[in-house]
């Protein structure tokens, strides 16, 4: 069975044992969402793909560099730019990349919010562009992983012959068809406004986590006013405690069935 039929199952059956108001479908993102991703991991990714890139492109450090900022800007992952341009294998990138060695013991996650996590009532899936055994160690290494329904990761966002990562709207709609729920009982929780004006634009309700942006010195991020609420977020929260009562949920809720 793949991940994407199991969460269908899972969905499905824990929708028809339950009365209404249905809580919420919740989406997770992982890096920044629910661990501060900015203190080790992305660092360690980024060094782990500017040494794959310059080995398999045999080019040296700075041009590697710029080739993963470059790609990353360009098609929202660095590992798309490398399949087009150089014919790279998304398999062998993502194994090589994320070795990471000693990546479990630099990871940081706030206790409140695996309290919340722990908590909130619903279905929960882990929604990312990394890859599904990176997802699964840091899950693991937190104590997060019984909490979750299931983890679509990148290996899990092929479409029509192609990897369609966040903030693909179509491979959001092939999600919630999978997870045969309505699109207004799924809540994206994310720290990357891209990726909710995505899921807005499908009917997702999408909260904006911020707990680590502040500190965050990578990604589309750097930069945005934490303070502005785009038109697409539904709520800006930061800390998981705050999602039971957010809008999006209360939005879920009463989407039916
Ligand atoms: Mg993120």
């Amino acid at each position: 069975m793949t991940s994407s039929a199991h969460c269908s199952a899972t969905v499905a059956a824990g929708a028809a044992a339950r009365s209404r108001p249905r809580p919420p479908v919740w989406l997770f993102d992982l890096d920044n969402t629910l661990h501060n991703a900015s203190h080790a991991a992305f660092g360690m990714i980024d060094r782990s793909m500017n040494d794959y890139i310059a080995t398999t492109l045999s080019v040296d450090a700075a041009q590697a560099d710029h080739l993963r900022r470059h790609y990353w800007e360009r098609y929202g992952a660095t590992l798309l730019g490398l399949m087009q341009h150089h014919g790279v294998k998304a398999p062998h990138f993502l194994h090589q990349t994320h070795l990471l060695p000693g990546l479990e013991a630099r990871l940081r996650a706030h206790p409140q919010d695996l309290d919340a996590l722990a908590r909130l009532p619903g279905p929960k899936f882990i929604v990312t562009n990394a890859p599904r055994a990176y997802a699964q160690r840091v899950l693991q290494a937190l104590g997060m992983a019984r909490w979750f329904n299931g983890v679509i990761a990148i290996e899990d966002m092929h479409m029509f012959g192609r990897l369609r990562p966040k903030p693909d709207a179509r491979m959001l709609r092939r999600l919630v068809v999978q997870l045969r729920v309505p699109a207004g009982r799924c809540v994206l929780v994310e720290d990357t406004l891209a990726h909710q004006k995505s899921a807005r634009r499908v009917g997702m309700g999408t909260v904006w986590m911020q707990r680590w942006l502040r500190r965050s010195s990578h990604g589309p991020e750097v930069g945005v006013r934490l303070r502005r609420r785009p038109v697409y977020v539904c709520d800006r929260i930061r800390g998981l405690q705050a999602l039971s009562g957010s809008a999006a949920a209360r939005r879920a809720r009463r989407t039916s069935p």
